[in-house]
C-alpha cells in the first residue's frame, strides 16, 4: 500500500495532526447550530481559511470539514439528500491546500459519529450504519481525500460500521475514540479494550488513538493505557488545549500555547507517533507543539504523576481499567 499517509508514517517518527475545526469556525462566525458542513460549498474560502491554518502551523496532516457529514447528522439541516456534495467539497478544498504546501500533506476526510445510538441499544443496525458511513466515504474519496479518519466515536459497534464502511471505499482509515467518561468512552470502552477491538478488525486502520475528552492530561493517560498493552499499530493523540471552561456564555479551553507545547512531547514519550490538538486548539497552539517536538529529543515514558505536575490533575482518580468495574457496572446500565 502506497497511500500518502502510510508513506510518511515509514519516513518519519513522529507527525503532527491539526487541532480544533469547530472552534476555529466558531471564531470566523459560525452560530451553535448551524451545519460547519454547509459552508463547503457557501463559504469556501473560509475552509481553505481553516486548513492553511494548520498547514502553515507545521502539521502533516489535517482533517476535512466533514465531521457531521453522515446522512443521520445532516438531516438535523435538511441536507441529507447532499452527503456526496459536501463531502466532496469538503475533501477537493482540502486537496488544493494540501498540494499547495511545498510538502507532503495528507487530507484525512473526517467522519463523526451518527449522533444515533446503535443496535442492541438503541435502533441503528449494522447495515444502517454502515451504509451512512459508505455513502460519505465515496464523497471523500470522491474529492480526494488521502485517507477516512473516523473520530470522537464511543460505541464499538460504530467503530466496527466505519471499519467496514471504509473497507467497501478501499479507501485506508485511521480510527479514534473519546474517552470523556472517567477514562472510559460515553458506552464503557477503556483504552486496553480498544486495543482489543482493533486487532480483531478485518479492515485495520493505519492508525488508531484517542481525541477530544475531557483535558490534555487525561488523554494522555488513556495514551499510555494503548502502550501498555503493546499495540502493532501506530497511536494517534487528539487532546483538547486544556480544561473546557463554561466563561460568559461560552466554552473557553484554558489551555496555553506553551502547556500544549509541553502536551504535544509527552504524547510522543508517551507513545503516540500521530500528534494533534482537539477543541480549543488553534494555529497559535500547533505552532508551538511543533516547536517542541523539534527541538525536544525522545525521553523516556512519562508517569502519571509527571504528567499532572506539567499539565494539570486528572478528572476521575481511575483510567477506568482493572480495579474498578463495580462502581462501573451502574453507570454503564444508566447510559444504555
Ligand atoms: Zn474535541
Amino acid at each position: 500500500m502506497t497511500d500518502a499517509l502510510s508513506r510518511l508514517l515509514a519516513d518519519r517518527d513522529w507527525l503532527m495532526a491539526d487541532g480544533a475545526t469547530g472552534t476555529t469556525l466558531f471564531n470566523m462566525g459560525l452560530q451553535s447550530g448551524d451545519a460547519p458542513e454547509l459552508w463547503n460549498t457557501d463559504h469556501p474560502d473560509r475552509i481553505r481559511t481553516l486548513y492553511r491554518g494548520a498547514v502553515d502551523a507545521g502539521s502533516d496532516i489535517f482533517l476535512t470539514n466533514s465531521f457531521g457529514g453522515t446522512a443521520a447528522r445532516l438531516k438535523l439541516h435538511d441536507a441529507q439528500s447532499r452527503v456526496g456534495e459536501l463531502n466532496r467539497s469538503a475533501a477537493e478544498l482540502g486537496r488544493e491546500v494540501a498540494d499547495a504546501a511545498g510538502r507532503p500533506v495528507v487530507v484525512a476526510g473526517s467522519m463523526g459519529p451518527t449522533g444515533e445510538i446503535m443496535a442492541p441499544m438503541g435502533p441503528l443496525t449494522h447495515e444502517t450504519a454502515v451504509e451512512m458511513f459508505h455513502e460519505q466515504a465515496e464523497g471523500l474519496k470522491e474529492g480526494g481525500a488521502d485517507v477516512l479518519w473516523v473520530e470522537t466515536i464511543s460505541a464499538p459497534e460504530e467503530y466496527r460500521a466505519a471499519a467496514e464502511a471504509a473497507r467497501l471505499a478501499q479507501m485506508p482509515w485511521v480510527g479514534t475514540m473519546s474517552f470523556d467518561t472517567a477514562g472510559r468512552t460515553m458506552m464503557g470502552v477503556t483504552s486496553s479494550d480498544m486495543v482489543t477491538l482493533v486487532g480483531k478488525l478485518d479492515h485495520k486502520p493505519l492508525a488508531f488513538g484517542a481525541n477530544c475528552g475531557v483535558g490534555a492530561s487525561d488523554l494522555l493517560r488513556t495514551v499510555l493505557g494503548f502502550s501498555a498493552m503493546g499495540p502493532e499499530i501506530p497511536v494517534v493523540a487528539k487532546g483538547n488545549a486544556g480544561i473546557p471552561k463554561y466563561v460568559d456564555g461560552h466554552i473557553h479551553y484554558d489551555g496555553t500555547p506553551e502547556l500544549m507545547g509541553q502536551y504535544a512531547v509527552l504524547a510522543r514519550d508517551s507513545g503516540a507517533k500521530i500528534i494533534g490538538g482537539c477543541c480549543g486548539t488553534t494555529p497559535e497552539h500547533l505552532r508551538s507543539m511543533r516547536a517542541a517536538l523539534e527541538s525536544t529529543p525522545h525521553g523516556p515514558r512519562p508517569t502519571l504523576e509527571q504528567i499532572a505536575e506539567q499539565l494539570g490533575g486528572f478528572s476521575s482518580a481511575s483510567d477506568g481499567t482493572g480495579d474498578a468495574p463495580v462502581a462501573q457496572r451502574p453507570r454503564r446500565r444508566r447510559r444504555g
